[in-house]
């Protein structure tokens, strides 16, 4: 298990707003596992969750727990206005999830001035002001 960068300071990032369709992705954050919405009839995966499978309209929904593994499609470090929750502004991200899935997260552990495309990105859990933790994705380390 990765080792998150913790300081004392307690974490000022918002707590994610759960919805009656979204409840179990953020469960499944606060023990660590990125689940994603999955339709029990075609299997197809699909994100941010919805109550209507978008390929075959069942609305029979499970989800499945998914590797973490993906790559950077693209993103950007919003200034102005300052991000709320954050000391510094973050690295907000579309990450394709090798499972092909494309989600919004936050990269953290690099520097925006290293930021590119296409880089390989782990999920990791950051914690939340409330108590709970949130998905976020850091850089895999490349081994040469
Ligand atoms: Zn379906």
């Amino acid at each position: 298990m990765m080792q998150s960068s913790q300081t004392s300071a307690p974490p000022i990032r918002p707590d994610p707003i759960s919805t009656r369709d979204s409840a179990f992705f953020w469960e499944g954050a606060e023990r660590g596992e990125l689940l994603i919405q999955q339709c029990e009839q075609c299997r197809r995966l699909w994100h941010p969750p919805r109550p209507m499978c978008p390929q075959c309209h069942s609305v029979k929904m499970g989800h499945t727990r998914v590797s973490g593994r993906g790559t950077v499609y693209s993103w950007i470090v919003p200034v102005h206005p300052p991000a709320f929750g954050f000391a510094a502004p973050p690295v907000v991200a579309l990450i394709d999830l090798d499972e092909g899935v494309r989600l919004v997260s936050n990269v953290v552990g690099v520097a925006p001035e290293a930021m590119r495309n296409d880089i390989a990105v782990m999920v990791d859990f950051e914690p939340t002001q409330g108590g709970k933790r949130v998905p976020v994705f850091r850089p895999c380390e490349e081994k040469a």
